[in-house]
């Protein structure tokens, strides 16, 4: 790219919150062609022992990059390199390829291509989306034996000298992220992935600024391009100009300086200026990060997303393994609560372990809390390691998805079994945890009267919420001018929930990405839910704005904008009177 040509801007989804700028790394999970060479009768031992090294040597280095991300990011998180220390011994990768070097007289590279280019091929066919995710430790793995076999450098290792880099790449695995430094690797940028993908969840445990969803940028850049990515608002610039640079520079000043003004939050009380209090919780999506939230001052865990325990995973995750992540985050919050998700299955998440057949629309299919009559025993060891987790601290059970009582009921029933359980084998646990259910979808908002008889608290999900309800993919970047959170339908539904819950003095919170978003929050707050679920890094800036408002101009922007016609009209009308606080105390397009 010559120096006056044009930058070119990409627009994603902020997959991880940080601004950043460095040169590109391109990371190509492509290797090169295997080169064809005949191997003699009587080399074929020696090939079936360059294998045997090729493997042992990939699994000194796995075992070596598990434990760095044990000490870097907790023993749990470190178990995402199981399925493919596990694969190295797998038959059907490890006895096909022998089986070609023996009798097809192929090199090791060789006969190991073909053998993880049929597996490839077979699992693709599944169609399913766990298995899709397993493919990426197929690739992986791929990638580190032949590089070892045909003597080439690793694709994805950043080399001692690059500093300041950007990777960016078709989409990411979770393995490659989690041994990122990031003190070189400065941001992420992909075509693919949500903020929902695995690999966007550790990227922000490890505070590095992504933007996924782009598209085809990997078709626009080259390796050492100057690269800009802003992940609070999922834009990246290749090739900035000097007006680039200098929006970049002043933004990164900005959010520095309000960064550092908001940190200062943490002791402060989430007040109104007309003193109505507001509880502000945060999401979280691994262990690791309760403490960190609470020491930018979260009221508790609104949402505590445990699909990290089977995401990627090849078995079933132990109570023993549940029981000590469930406890790392009550503890962490000894004086407020901690709402736990149960597995948030199906969609785009099903573990492989579950061998679940694909289906041909699985947000519509067998999802969230409807997996839990199938799957009993799953679900019945998560609620016994949650139930003794409880034990030491308010840790409260949710269950995603609901559209019925029923759905709470069998939670519940389950529950007690999980109760006579611990009990029958004198483990001890806490026997009195409220059941909660999320409001995802327009039915259980509609709904919502009715299944405050059944559930001890509502949270409302608004990034499903949303995508039921206008039937629009959460996922798809094309329609993300469509995934309006002020549409009428959304607006009303809200309310009505929220008002459900006052009447029947049962909780109503939002733990949705709106619950982030600045006139999000005043919008949720203006309906009447006043206990928010945020993203935990973003908890500083929404307490300082909601210390800067007055809740009775939120309200009355609110009342009028659900009087609206179209969410257009409505977001106008609310932001008329309330954006001006925003873009007071937040740096623009934050
Ligand atoms: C939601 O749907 O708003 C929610 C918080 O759950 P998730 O994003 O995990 O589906
Ligand atoms: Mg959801």
């Amino acid at each position: 790219m010559n120096e006056t040509a044009a930058p070119i801007v990409f627009k994603g989804f902020p997959a991880s919150e940080g601004i950043a700028r460095g040169r590109v790394h391109r990371v190509d999970w492509d290797v090169p062609e295997v080169p064809r060479v005949a191997v003699p009768a009587e080399g074929g031992e020696r090939e079936l022992e360059r294998f045997r090294r090729a493997r042992a040597r990939a699994r000194r280095e796995l075992e070596g990059i598990k434990r760095e991300t044990a000490t870097r990011l907790g023993p749990i998180e470190a178990r995402i390199f199981d399925p493919q220390i596990l694969m190295l011994d797998d038959p059907e990768v490890v006895d096909g390829t022998k089986r070609y070097i023996s009798e097809n007289r192929l090199t090791a590279a060789r006969a190991f291509d073909w053998r993880m280019l049929e597996l490839k091929d077979r699992w693709s066919r599944t169609s399913h989306p766990m298995v899709l995710d397993r493919l990426n430790d197929l690739d992986d793995l791929k990638v580190r034996i032949l590089s070892r076999l045909l003597d080439l450098p690793d694709p994805w290792e950043i080399g001692d000298g690059e500093h300041r880099v950007v990777a960016v790449a078709k989409d990411l695995t979770p393995s490659f992220v989690a041994r990122l430094d990031p003190s070189r690797v400065v941001a992420l940028a992909t075509d693919r992935g949500t903020r929902t993908s695995h690999w966007t969840i550790l990227a922000r445990s490890l505070e590095i600024p992504a933007a996924a969803g782009l598209g085809n940028v990997t078709t626009r850049v080259g390796d050492g391009q100057a690269i800009v990515v802003d992940g609070w608002s999922g834009r990246v610039v290749i090739e900035p100009d000097a007006r680039e640079t200098d929006r970049f520079e002043r933004r990164r000043a900005a959010i520095r300086g309000w960064s550092h003004e908001t940190r200062a939050m943490a002791e402060e009380e989430a007040v109104t200026l007309d003193r109505r209090s507001v509880t502000l919780r945060v999401n979280l999506d691994l262990p690791g990060e309760a403490a960190r939230a609470r020491a930018l001052g979260a009221q508790g865990v609104g949402l505590f997303r445990t699909e990290f325990l089977v995401v990627g995973r090849g078995t079933v995750p132990e109570e023993e393994e549940q029981y000590r992540a469930y406890r790392e985050v009550a503890e962490a919050f000894p004086s407020h609560p901690v709402l736990i998700r149960t597995f948030d299955l199906g969609g785009d998440k099903f573990p492989v372990f579950l061998r679940t057949p694909a289906e041909d629309n699985p947000f519509l299919g067998r999802r969230g809390v409807r997996v839990c009559p199938d799957e009993p025993e799953l679900f019945l060891t998560q609620l016994r390691a949650m139930l003794r987790a409880a034990a030491h601290g308010d840790l409260r059970i949710m269950a995603p998805l609901v559209n019925t009582g029923t759905e709470i009921a069998i939670m519940r029933e389950l529950l007690g079994m999980a109760k006579d359980q611990l009990a029958g084998e004198g483990v001890p646990f806490e026997r009195s945890v409220e059941v909660g259910a999320m409001i995802e979808t327009p039915a259980a908002a509609l709904a919502a009267p009715g299944l405050t008889t059944h559930a001890d608290f509502l949270s409302i999900g608004t990034n499903d919420l949303v995508q039921y309800t206008l039937a629009v993919d959460r996922t798809n970047t094309r329609l993300a001018h469509l995934f309006d959170p002020f549409h009428p339908a959304v607006l009303r539904q809200i309310a009505m929930v929220a008002r459900a819950g006052r009447a029947a003095g049962v909780e109503v919170s939002a733990c949705g990405e709106m619950a982030t978003r600045p006139l999000g929050v005043l919008l949720l707050l203006g309906l009447g839910v006043d206990v928010l679920s945020v993203a935990w890094r973003s908890l500083p800036g929404i307490k300082r704005m909601v210390r800067n408002s007055r809740l009775d101009d939120i309200r009355a922007a609110a009342e009028a904008s659900l009087k609206a016609p179209t969410g257009a009209e409505a977001k106008r009308t609310f932001a008329a009177s309330l954006q001006p606080t925003v873009e007071r105390l937040f740096p623009p397009g934050t």
